[in-house]
């Protein structure tokens, strides 16, 4: 089997996760920038965070032979310092000619508050203005069907965005039509307690189709599996999907999506 991990929180994993994503697979991992479990306590922690996303971090994915790509921005959960939010965006620039970097995410809302949504209006600008891709988390549970709806009118109301260069992540059975429906990719994650199981996620898709839709385990500090992409394609394998179908899903899905960017090359073999 060969997939890829298009949403891996990496720096929060040991590298015994590598050696077992690399064994079962996985052809290359992309990190969106995240929360850390705590608020950086000013600008000086992102860019740590952005040097760990863009050089520490590939350097280790490569010691297991496994690509590493990144996106920036800081995270909706920190998004209530609009002062700190602005010194963050205009400090991503500088980092957005490094060869692992993809876009800008995972950018979006957690609360749906005011300010939230300042900060996103933020990134997508800079994306239109940098001419960047753009990774979308949507928020949990009960606030994710209306933050879907307040991030689809942010972004459409950007005329210099093009949907197709847009993943809205963490869809679940009552946002994923509106997404796709807007022409925008959507992005299925795997959890064991939250979001989607692999058995809801394989529902959904033999419901809507797999066309602009791809999987991914976000693993990162929380109660999450690493290896959830290839768990869920055996339990498509299991279902009766022939094995043309799954890599559909977990590999020329992610790669037809990221290859939007010309800075995302597999090496070849
Ligand atoms: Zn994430």
């Amino acid at each position: 089997m060969r997939y890829i991990e298009p949403h891996g929180h990496m720096v929060s994993r040991v590298t015994d996760d590598y050696i077992d994503m690399v064994t079962a697979g996985c052809a290359c991992v992309c990190e969106p920038a995240f929360w850390a479990g705590y608020d950086r306590s000013s600008v000086n922690g992102f860019y740590d965070y952005f040097c760990q996303l863009t050089d520490y971090e590939p350097k280790r994915a490569a010691r297991f032979g496994l690509p590493h790509f990144c996106w920036l921005c800081i995270n909706p959960k920190e998004s209530e310092d609009v002062k700190l939010a602005e010194e963050v965006v205009a400090l991503i620039p500088k980092f957005l000619d490094r060869p692992n970097v993809l876009g800008i995410g995972e950018i979006g809302l957690n609360k749906n508050s005011r300010n939230e949504m300042k900060v996103l209006e933020m990134h997508v600008d800079l994306a239109a203005r940098q001419n960047q891709m753009i990774l979308v988390h949507t928020p949990h549970l009960e606030d994710k069907l209306k933050g879907t709806r307040l991030i689809f009118d942010v972004i459409k109301a950007d005329q210099r965005i093009q949907p197709e260069r847009v993943i809205i992540d963490h869809v679940e059975e009552h946002t994923i039509k509106r997404v796709l429906d807007s022409g925008f990719w959507a992005g299925m994650t795997l959890y064991p307690e939250s979001k989607c199981s692999p058995a809801r996620a394989i529902d959904i898709l033999e419901n809507y189709g797999s066309e602009r839709l791809w999987l991914n385990s976000a693993c990162d500090w929380g109660v999450s599996i690493p290896l959830n992409v290839p768990y869920t394609a055996l339990e498509m394998k299991r279902r009766g999907w022939s094995a043309e179908d799954i890599d559909k899903v977990v590999y020329q899905n992610p790669l037809k999506f990221l290859s939007q960017c010309k800075k995302f090359k597999l090496p070849k073999g």
